[in-house]
């Protein structure tokens, strides 16, 4: 084991403990977009048996995109690396990408792409019987969701890293969360992971792509900006916000 995937470990660890994401008996649906943050978290979390992650089972979940036709070598890759790790799997082609870009839906497809998706990741998760889903969102994106849903939503919050869902009925848990972008991106190239490119025409325009630029350039400005803004989350002083119903 290389000392990024130490250090990588000792995070995933610590999220996975802090926020009881996994218990015994736990079957959980991985979704493996293909990108090197969802590779990563599937290594982790299939990686040397630890205490967290004994008598759990695991399904990995790739759901194409219907983006790129020329995607079948990558996607054969993937495949091999689903048979590789042992793990049983999913891969499924869709057309969501093309559908949350089409005429009717142009002004923000991401909202209608994560929408179905999730919709398709939880009926997989229905079929292959798992209680929970483990998505590979990472500490950036943590720190970006809150800024999209103060300038965008007007409200004050983020994704969380055990989420209940469906009253109870499934867990969306999220192991990557102490993780930053970065390190994932390393990690992938050092174990030379089958990292899918991405080919959604959204991705430089969206939203979230202005955000991650603007992050970025405070960042240059003043290190550890970033890393404030994701302590910052779980630092709230509820008696220096405003009284909801007078802002509203
Ligand atoms: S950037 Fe593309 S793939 Fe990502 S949510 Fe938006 S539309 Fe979907």
């Amino acid at each position: 084991m290389t000392s990024l995937h130490r250090r990588l470990r000792n995070l995933f660890e610590q999220a996975v403990l802090d926020y009881q994401m996994l218990q015994k008996g736990d079957r959980v649906l991985v979704a493996v977009s293909g990108g090197a943050d969802s590779l990563t978290m599937l290594t982790l979390l299939s990686g040397p048996k630890i205490a967290v992650t004994e008598d759990i089972s695991l399904v990995s979940v790739c759901l194409d995109l219907g983006f790129d036709k020329s995607a079948g070598k990558g996607w054969g890759r993937l495949e091999e690396h689903f048979q590789n790790m042992e793990c049983e799997y999913v891969m499924e082609r869709s057309q969501i990408g093309i559908r949350a870009h089409s005429q009717e839906n142009q002004k923000n497809p991401c909202f209608l792409c994560a929408r179905l998706r999730r919709k398709r990741l939880f009926e997989l998760a229905e079929r292959t019987e798992c209680n929970k889903l483990a998505l590979g969102h990472h500490k950036d994106d943590i720190v970006e969701t809150f800024f999209l849903n103060v300038l965008f939503s007007a409200e004050v919050s983020t994704m969380v890293p055990n989420q209940e869902v469906f009253a109870g009925k499934y867990r969306i848990i999220r192991p990557l969360a102490y993780i930053d972008e970065f390190l994932l991106k390393r990690f992938a190239e050092e174990y030379q992971l089958p990292v899918l490119p991405n080919s959604c025409p959204t991705q430089i325009t969206s939203r979230r792509a202005l955000v991650k630029k603007l992050l970025a350039q405070l960042e240059r400005q003043h290190k550890g900006i970033r890393d404030n803004i994701f302590r910052a989350l779980g630092n709230v002083k509820a008696e220096y916000m405003l009284t909801p119903s007078l802002t509203t």
